[in-house]
């Protein structure tokens, strides 16, 4: 092609006189062409006139075109070591005032939201929307959880500089995955320039539409492929920050998040829950541990940021003073026993400084709370075991045993009437009642993701199955 071509191409797909244009290419994708790199600026910056201004990103390695526009005579780049552009036309200098002192590099008062302010457009020229740095921008302002800080040292008019700008990209996302949806809301149109494909976006409309669809789904530009370590950490951030503003407490039991520690902490992380509560560890129930290795369990834990919220008991043990020694040098404040430990025992971790709360087992609603009452506990909810044993957990058990007075924790579960454990939401448990009614009142207890029977599924399908029942909620 050669720079008449060139022109008439650009015209075509949309390019105007006095545009703001944003550009990232791959000169090779649109094939032969007279004289390189420099002859498509040429053509881009006649299409534009006097009065357009030609921009392209020049952080990283980003090809020749960048390079070539930064060398033209009267270029300017903008003053910001990360996220930096050059630009050639009169809009530049406003573009790139002070840069680097925006909060974000990509964000508000950055050259990334002035251009979408200015009713500017970003140009894809053979190349797809993995490499659109203006989505950053988005990211930027949505404030999302997984993003990161940078810190760069760098010079400004002589005077060496230091700073730190949080809202700095990830290390993987999935750009290209919202490529169809921009074309289909009227965003971007496809045109051709030589043989390369040519995205040219309204970037105005690009940060509307994108920070609405990331108020829905804050990981709408990451990737959902479950062996991304970097998407699943990062959807790990959004998660663990969704649960922060909630009142409750969120946990998952030992049996479900792993059979050894280090996997209980790899599958908490990449759900992004920060509490256990230790019910059963490699196989048995966690009260036959030798009190060495569970306490060296904990430490582990809270190495890793994770917090042990108690320990569930399946039946009262035999010398309960003795078992104090053990939750003590484990460092764990706190017990579920079942509903039917005698008044002796309750007194013995009392005894010892220990908080206890009672489980449903064979009770029904009342009589869990008549026995709560007597051992001045506290009482956790297991919907699974009342729905076992034909009570309706939430209809009849939640509310005739007044569970809103004396309930602690809630043990996100579910299963038929006939004692089979099923996926949330898929049983008789009334989970998305008790939980829907709890968090109404703001309920600041323990939520146990997979307590007091097997959950029919992953740890991480489970964190999906909850997260997915809030969001029905
Ligand atoms: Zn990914």
């Amino acid at each position: 092609m050669n720079q008449k071509e060139l022109v008439s191409a650009f015209k075509e797909i949309g390019i105007k006189a006095g545009d703001v244009l944003l550009i990232h290419s791959s000169l090779a994708s649109i094939g032969e062409v007279e004289g390189g790199a420099d002859t498509v600026i040429d053509a881009l910056l006649k299409v534009l006139g006097a009065k357009g201004t030609l921009l392209a990103p020049v952080f990283g390695a980003l090809g020749v075109i960048p390079d070539k526009l930064k060398a033209r005579p009267g270029a300017l780049v903008s003053p910001c070591p990360v996220g930096t552009l050059t630009g050639v036309g009169p809009a530049a200098a406003a573009l790139f005032k002070d840069h680097w002192k925006a909060d974000t590099v990509h964000g508000e008062n950055t050259p990334f939201s002035r251009l979408a302010a200015k009713g500017g457009k970003i140009l894809l020229l053979g190349c797809d929307q993995d490499r659109n740095t203006f989505l950053h921008g988005i990211e930027a302002q949505l404030e999302l959880p997984y993003l990161r800080e940078c810190t760069c040292s760098f010079e400004v008019n002589g005077k060496k500089i230091t700073k730190t700008w949080p809202g700095y990209p990830g290390p993987h996302r999935d750009f290209i995955g919202i490529d169809r949806r921009m074309l289909e809301s009227g965003i971007m149109t496809i045109g051709k320039v030589g043989s390369a494909q040519a995205r040219l976006i309204d970037a105005k409309k690009l940060l509307e539409e994108g920070k609405k669809w990331g108020k829905e789904d804050p990981a709408f530009v990451l990737c959902d492929n479950p062996a991304c370590p970097d998407c699943v950490e990062q959807r790990a951030r959004i998660f663990a920050a969704e649960m922060g503003k909630e009142a409750f407490k969120l946990a998952m039991s030992s049996r479900l998040a792993g059979r050894y520690v280090p996997e209980m902490i790899e599958n908490l992380h990449a759900c992004g829950i920060r509490c256990i509560e230790l019910d059963y560890v490699q196989g048995k129930p966690a009260s036959m541990m030798p009190a060495e290795k569970l306490a060296a369990a904990v430490k582990e834990f809270s190495e890793a940021e994770i917090e042990v919220t108690a320990l569930r008991l399946m039946a009262v043990p035999a010398d309960p003073a003795k078992f104090c020694e053990t939750l003590k040098k484990a460092k764990i404040k706190t017990v579920l026993l079942p509903g039917n430990a005698s008044p002796d025992a309750v007194k013995a971790f009392r005894k010892a400084k220990i908080t206890v709360a009672i489980y449903n087992c064979c009770q029904s609603g009342v009589e869990l709370a008549a026995r709560a009452a007597e051992l001045k506990a506290g009482t956790v909810l297991d919907p699974a075991a009342f729905a076992a044993m034909g009570e309706m957990p939430f209809l009849r058990s939640y509310r005739n045993g007044r569970f809103i007075k004396h309930m602690v924790q809630l043990d996100v579960n579910d299963a038929l009437f006939d004692g089979t454990a099923v996926r949330l939401a898929k049983g008789n448990g009334e989970i998305k009642e008790l939980v829907s009614i709890n968090r109404c009142r703001n309920f600041s207890g323990v939520l146990t993701l997979g307590a007091g029977v097997i959950y029919p599924a992953t740890a991480r399908e489970m964190a999906a199955d909850f997260a997915k029942l809030l969001k029905e909620i």
